[in-house]
């Protein structure tokens, strides 16, 4: 069986004696195993990273720039080979991957003009005589940690912005789908990234919790479950490390009552089923206010027929198989259990038949949710969407500020003033307003808010560069020796 390496220092290794296995979840079957690094495997890669790292912050702008230029134009001509690796392992249509390959572009994008993002700040005679500089260093080594469901789109928001910034990364993917990051890593190699400053290492929680305790990794940046993100934020943080860490989400869409209908559940199917549901930004929750409610669920019902899901590789199939047998029994499981909690089951995906022997599931619709059950306080991670019929704007208001997730919104309305009221009411980090989907683009930032983000700063923009880079502030004078006098008083201006 192949055996996934790990990339340290510019070459593929095997690190550690343990293995997990990787699959094709269209077919349903072992396509490889994954070498997971042990605890001082770790030590050692982050040993090599920060002596790169020292040579990499020394290494000019322009030059740097440069090489963030041939990484775009590499990554946009291959794009394709990439979004190929990324449906073998994930499962996702390889036209969804090539989507977010580009997603994840647009942070290199971004990263490209890093000399104006890494511009310090400058004021001339701050008192007679006096200025202050303001400058950005890199923090060292920095840690990555990321979740299945993009292998490539998050680690490289994550590791564009902290190598443009100057630092070097240890950057730990899923073990599920680890071979998109592999080749990534070859990519940026090629482009001109020394080796060392950017490592790969394949693990599990044994390489997580190095990480997280080794003295030179200077950040941590997770993305992944809440309960996995709390633990990251804690013990990054006790071990005196600067911590973003992107939790889990239930993301609702609110149509209100003058929604063009059509246009809502085109959205809501799109939102909802997309990526079989595993897409943190996914809609797993639409909210009907007023009397919509039977229209639009029969407008989202008979759409549901024509979703072509099956072998993300087929032409023509949008949608693939969820990422484990594991992840297939705990869907099919909420849709099971919604019925008994008082749910009623409008379309039961479990009932759709595949040809393939994958982790496939159709696509689910569950109307008169209410909180309280399951099948919506859970985050479920699939191609189920529930139904929450309210009565009036503010009770679909009050309903999604009293989640406990808060990573994306969208509200569907042809009102202006609805739409305002909403985006200054609601208590969530990302607002679409007619957008089911609103992922910022790379020049803004990404980011929850409550248990979907543990952490002050977003993900990429200049919140990125504001999390990967330290302010230095300096004060400079030129007196003349004939000035100078003894001042005990705490210095003023
Ligand atoms: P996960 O939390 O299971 O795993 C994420 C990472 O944490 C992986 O690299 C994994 O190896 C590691 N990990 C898992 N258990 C660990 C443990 N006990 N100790 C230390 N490390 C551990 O998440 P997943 O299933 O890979 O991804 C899906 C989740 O990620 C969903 O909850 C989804 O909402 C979330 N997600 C959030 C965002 C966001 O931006 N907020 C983006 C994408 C995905």
């Amino acid at each position: 069986m192949n055996v996934i390496e790990s990339y340290v220092n510019g070459q593929r290794v095997v690190l550690g004696e343990r293995r997990g296995p990787v699959f094709n979840p269209s077919s349903g079957e072992q396509s490889a195993e994954v070498a997971l690094a042990s605890q001082a495997d770790v030590r050692r890669v982050v040993e090599q990273a920060a002596e790169a790292q020292k040579a990499w912050r020394k290494t000019g702008l322009v030059k740097r720039q440069a090489v963030f230029f041939r990484i775009r134009q590499l990554l946009d001509e291959r794009k394709r080979e990439l979004a190929e690796i990324i449906t073998a392992e994930h499962g996702k249509a390889v036209d969804d991957a090539v989507g977010e390959v580009l997603r994840g572009l647009e942070v290199v994008d971004f990263c490209s003009s890093l000399m104006h993002h890494l511009k310090g700040e400058f004021a001339e005679q701050v008192a007679t005589g006096v200025d202050v500089t303001q400058i950005r260093q890199p923090l060292g080594v920095v840690a990555g940690i990321t979740p299945f469901n993009f292998p490539a789109m998050v680690p490289l928001w994550m590791i564009s912005t902290a190598i443009a910034a100057g630092n070097a990364v240890v950057l730990k993917p899923s073990e599920r789908d680890p071979s998109a990051l592999l080749w990534i890593a070859e990519l940026f190699a090629e482009a001109g990234v020394p080796e060392g400053v950017l490592n790969v290492v394949n693990g599990d929680k044994e390489a997580v919790d190095a990480l997280l305790d080794d003295p030179d990794v200077k950040a941590v940046s997770f993305v992944g479950s809440t309960p996995i993100a709390k633990y990251i934020y804690s013990r990054a943080a006790e071990n005196g490390k600067r911590v973003q860490a992107f939790g889990g989400a239930k993301n609702h869409m609110v149509v209100m009552p003058d929604a063009d209908l059509d246009m809502a559940a085109d959205a809501a199917v799109s939102a909802a089923y997309g990526s079989c549901g595993e897409r943190c930004m996914a809609i797993s929750v639409a909210v009907a206010v007023g009397d919509i409610a039977d229209d639009l669920v029969a407008k989202i019902a008979e759409r549901i027929p024509g979703l072509k899901i099956g072998d993300g590789f087929k032409d023509g199939n949008e949608i693939g198989p969820l990422i484990t047998k594991d992840a297939l029994e705990r869907v099919s499981g909420y849709v099971a259990g919604a019925e008994g909690e008082g749910a009623t089951v409008v379309v039961d995906g479990r009932e759709k038949e595949f040809a393939e022997k994958g982790f496939f599931i159709g696509a689910s619709l569950v109307d008169h949710v209410k909180p309280g059950m399951k099948v919506y306080d859970d985050e479920i991670f699939g191609p189920v969407l529930s139904v929450v019929r309210v009565d009036s704007y503010d009770e679909a208001v009050e309903l999604i500020n009293a989640s406990r997730y808060a990573n994306g919104t969208a509200v569907f309305t042809r009102d202006g003033k609805t739409a305002r009221s909403f985006q200054f009411d609601i208590e969530v980090g990302m607002v679409g307003i007619n957008v089911p989907i609103p992922v910022p683009v790379g020049a803004f930032s990404f980011g929850g808010w409550k248990d979907s983000l543990f952490g002050d700063t977003h993900m990429y923009g200049m919140e990125g560069f504001n999390f990967y880079t330290r302010r230095k502030v300096v004060s400079t004078r030129w007196p003349e020796p004939s000035e100078s006098q003894i001042e005990l008083g705490f210095p003023r201006h």
